[in-house]
């Protein structure tokens, strides 16, 4: 059946990416409340105990709000980086030793034939870290939360079927947001998140011929919009001759609705 993935949340409120084989079904962060998790879980028709493993990119908290609740309440395993384990449990409440492992940034883990490559992002966290997912000879990066894209990055990422990429903020927006200044400049630098232009720049330089959908992610609550985002990611598209919606499938996630669950 190859291997199907839904957005279940997205959005600097809370995230959550599902991910399933035939043998195989994860969880990358666990972001929303764990009732919520179960409703979103619901909505693209699985359960809680169906999940296999949940794999975690960094301990802010919207990407743990709900995972000492899951893991506990389903006995789910999780992975996380060491750094990141350290930096955890006030938040998470006591996972069971048995259900905690190590999952290094810049590594690759097999679980039953999904290959899920670490690597690490600059962003305010422990050690956050993202993931390649490859399985068969597809390709699909999940990238969220960095300050900005290296050109070590974009040589990981290159030429994936499928992107979930940060689009964060609109600049202007945020520049003439209500924010205080010193939460400006955290969002804006290096160890921040990228905005709309750095999403589509970045999207510019990676895609290739295999890539045929971008899901734009983790977009501010205050400092961003749906259609902004479309248009700014779709302008650099342009600028490589794409057209959104004709040569690649440009979607959109939401902080409250799962994205179908769809083959890669
Ligand atoms: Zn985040
Ligand atoms: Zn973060």
């Amino acid at each position: 059946m190859g291997l199907h993935y839904s957005i279940l949340a997205s959005g600097s409120t809370g995230n959550s990416f599902y991910l399933e084989t035939e043998n195989q079904r994860l969880l990358i962060d666990c972001g929303l409340s764990g009732k919520k998790m179960v409703e979103l879980l619901k909505q693209i028709g699985r359960k809680p105990d169906d999940v296999d493993a949940i794999l975690v990119t960094h301990e802010h908290s919207d990407h743990i709000r709900g995972l000492g609740v899951f893991a506990r309440r389903f006995h789910t395993p999780v992975y996380a980086n060491e750094k990141t384990w350290q930096a955890m449990p006030q938040s998470v409440g006591g996972i069971p030793a048995e259900q905690k492992f190590i999952f290094p940034a810049n590594t690759v883990k097999s679980f039953r034939g999904l290959d899920i490559e670490s690597f690490s992002v600059s962003h305010d966290a422990a050690d956050p870290m993202f993931y390649i997912i490859r399985e068969q000879n597809k390709k699909l990066t999940v990238l969220t939360d960095l300050g900005y894209v290296s050109e070590h990055i974009k040589g990981l990422i290159r030429d994936s079927d499928v992107y979930v990429m940060e689009a964060n903020h609109d600049t202007e927006m945020l520049m003439m947001g209500r924010y205080p200044w010193n939460v400006k400049r955290r969002i804006l630098g290096d160890t921040g998140h990228i905005s709309n232009d750095e999403s589509g720049l970045a999207l510019n330089a990676v895609l290739g011929n295999r890539t045929k959908k971008i899901y734009l992610a983790h977009l501010s609550k205050d400092n961003n919009m749906k259609e902004l985002a479309r248009l700014s990611v779709s302008q650099y598209l342009e600028k490589s001759g794409l057209k959104a919606g004709r040569d690649i499938g440009l979607f959109d996630t939401d902080p409250e609705h799962a994205t179908q669950l769809t083959a890669i």
